[in-house]
Order: C-alpha cells, then sequence, then structure tokens
C-alpha cells in the first residue's frame, strides 16, 4: 500500500504532496482540526520523500520511516508542555547535521502552535532554523490551531491543509488497521473526530463503560453538592482505570531497559531522566485526553436535548428544557477550553458538575 493511501479523506492534501515530491521547498506546514491526522500525514510524506520510488509503502525505508526507526527522519522532542528555547536549539542541532544514508534529513515538528503564546522567545529561534536550513534538511511542522500569531512561521512554509476526520473516515481508517469492524464503528463515534483518541479507544475494552458512566451524568445530577461531589469520585476513578494499559506497557519498558542494562556495561538509549519525564508526560496527557473524551460525551447528550426539544411540539416545559441544554453546552464547552491550561482534573470536574447541577 502506497504511504499517502494511509491518508483516508485527505485528496486534496495528497494530490498537494505528490506534486510537491519531485522538487520539495525546505519547509511544509501541515494544519488541521485536533485530531485530523496532522502527525500521520507528516510521517507519510516524510517516507515519500525518502524511498526511492516516492513512498511505495514496502520497502525498507518505507518501513523504517514508518515506525519512526530511520535515522534521517527525526521527530522533534519537547519537554514541558510548550516547546522551549532549549527544544528549539535542539531541533537547530539535528538539523544541521548530513543525511546519514537518504536524500534528506527531515525533521518533524508537531503542534507548532505550542511555541508562541507570552512573548516567547522559541517562536524566534524556530523562525531562524527556518530561515538558514541547510541544503539537505526539510522541515515538517504540524499545526491544529493555526492562529495569527504563527503568520510570520507560515509565510516560510508550503501550507498543507488537512480536512476534519468524519466518524466514518475514522473507522474505515481503523479497520485498515486491522480493528474489528464493531470495535471500529465505537471507537470511531466515541473519539469526537480525533483518530489517535480512536486508535487508543479500539484497543481499550473498558472505553464503553466510560462511555456509559459519562452519558448518565446529566440524569444523576440531582441538584445537590453531595450528589455532584460523589459523581466527580466516580469519574476519577475511571480515568485512573483508563490509564491502566498505559501504566502497565511504561512499567514494562522500565523492567526491559534494566534487563538490558544490567547485560551490557555500555548504556543504550536515552537517558533514565528522559524515560521517566516522557513517561510523566505521556500519562499527563492520558488524563487530559480521558477528560475531554468525557466532555465530548457530554456534548452529545446536552446535543441530543437540544435537538430533542427542537423536534418536539412548542410549549413552556419544552422551551424551559432547551435553555437548560443550551446553558449546559455552554458550560461543557467552558470546561473543554480549560483543560489546555488547567493541570487540577479535580478542582476542572468539581467545578463542571456543580455547575451542570445548578441549572
Ligand atoms: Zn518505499
Amino acid at each position: 500500500m502506497d504511504v499517502f493511501e494511509r491518508l483516508v479523506g485527505q485528496e486534496k492534501a495528497v494530490t498537494s504532496l505528490r506534486a510537491h515530491l519531485a522538487h520539495p521547498v525546505h519547509a511544509f506546514l501541515f494544519h488541521g482540526p485536533a485530531g485530523a491526522n496532522v502527525h500521520d500525514a507528516m510521517v507519510s510524506f516524510a517516507a515519500a520523500l525518502q524511498c526511492p520510488e516516492g513512498g511505495c509503502g514496502s520497502c525498507d525505508v518505507c518501513r523504517r520511516v514508518l515506525t519512526g526507526a530511520e535515522a534521517d527522519v527525526i521527530e522533534a522532542q519537547r519537554e514541558g508542555v510548550s516547546w522551549l528555547i532549549d527544544d528549539v536549539h535542539e531541533i537547530e542541532r539535528v538539523a544541521r547535521r548530513r543525511p546519514l544514508a537518504c536524500p534528506y534529513v527531515v525533521v518533524l515538528i508537531d503542534e507548532v502552535e505550542l511555541t508562541v503564546g507570552s512573548g516567547s522567545p522559541s517562536a524566534a529561534a524556530l523562525l531562524k532554523t527556518l530561515e538558514e536550513p541547510p541544503s539537505r534538511t526539510i522541515f515538517l511542522l504540524g499545526v491544529n490551531d493555526l492562529s495569527d500569531e504563527l503568520a510570520t512561521i507560515e509565510s516560510r512554509c508550503v501550507t498543507i491543509p488537512l480536512a476534519a476526520l468524519s466518524a466514518a473516515d475514522i473507522g474505515e481508517i481503523l479497520q485498515r488497521e486491522e480493528v474489528d469492524p464493531k470495535v471500529a464503528t465505537v471507537s470511531a463515534d466515541a473519539s469526537g473526530g480525533d483518530l489517535e483518541r480512536a486508535r487508543l479507544l479500539a484497543r481499550d475494552p473498558g472505553v464503553a463503560s466510560r462511555q456509559a458512566l459519562w452519558r448518565s451524568v446529566p440524569e444523576r445530577l440531582d441538584g445537590t453538592a453531595s450528589g455532584a461531589m460523589r459523581l466527580v469520585d466516580e469519574i476519577h476513578a475511571a480515568i485512573d482505570d483508563a490509564l491502566q494499559p498505559l501504566q502497565e506497557r511504561q512499567a514494562a519498558e522500565e523492567r526491559r531497559r534494566s534487563e538490558e542494562s544490567a547485560g551490557s556495561r555500555r548504556r543504550s538509549g536515552p537517558p533514565r531522566a528522559d524515560v521517566e519525564r516522557r513517561h510523566r508526560r505521556e500519562v499527563r496527557r492520558a488524563r487530559i485526553d480521558e477528560l475531554r473524551f468525557g466532555l465530548v460525551t457530554l456534548t452529545q447528550v446536552y446535543g441530543q436535548r437540544v435537538g430533542d426539544a427542537v423536534s418536539s411540539p412548542p410549549d413552556s416545559r419544552v422551551d424551559q428544557r432547551m435553555e437548560t441544554s443550551m446553558a449546559a453546552l455552554e458550560i461543557v464547552e467552558l470546561a473543554y477550553r480549560r483543560t489546555s491550561t488547567t493541570l487540577d482534573e479535580v478542582l476542572l470536574l468539581s467545578d463542571l458538575l456543580l455547575q451542570l447541577g445548578r441549572l
């Protein structure tokens, strides 16, 4: 399978990428809404650039790029929640390298929007890196939110817009990845249009019960603070459970590392502190994803209520229900936005459920 065939639902972007293959410029900016397969598109194009056949999908080069094992395709890593100046300097350092075996050094930088923010020097440093690239280096940047603040960076790149994925697109992608068709449909529906999330859900047997828990929230809010707090505890515990597969995978990785280092004197792989930092980042990220999944589920429930009210014959009770559901949607939307700034999940959940309970 050609590497571009993985990009279901992105025909326009694929046409544009194919056209650029013969004479690529030194920087491409992939942008699309959260959950569109921005990262997949970047990786597929990286494989197409390096593969002698333009992305056949089956040669060693393609396979190595697609699995993240190709040394000439480097995914930039950051330490914190946003890109710091040291991260950008590290990008600059690897970008100056010459390719080892492939035609190019391809540097992937996802979530570029995290360089901006209040007067960040990282954006300026990144811009400088993009302006003076070595001739055989190509940058592939990924962005979900293409704000005005990124205009200067955008102006240095060819932009590749990606479409939002429908639940049907996501279901099809999962089925190609050999997920059972029924599981693929449930996961795609529950993913809120987010492919990465859908992939996780497809491998997670507890997803249906967590979805049911979130769906039961509006019914179970009885207007009392103690009722709301009981739900907060339940949801918090459900999020803990949801993280178990990730934590087991991390523990297995730790064991493998210590076995390897016991077997040889030389240290292999990144230092322990880096791995621990990455693990903490993964856990934090997974908790936020799980919370967002719940908020998307809540939005679906209240959205359904608004829809039902619209299609019922008008009377004052229906009007009242409609108004309450609209107010609830607004509260959930605000909570969703808070997930990108707050680290205190319990506080966010308590605020949310207390407010919803008062409606
Ligand atoms: Zn190939």
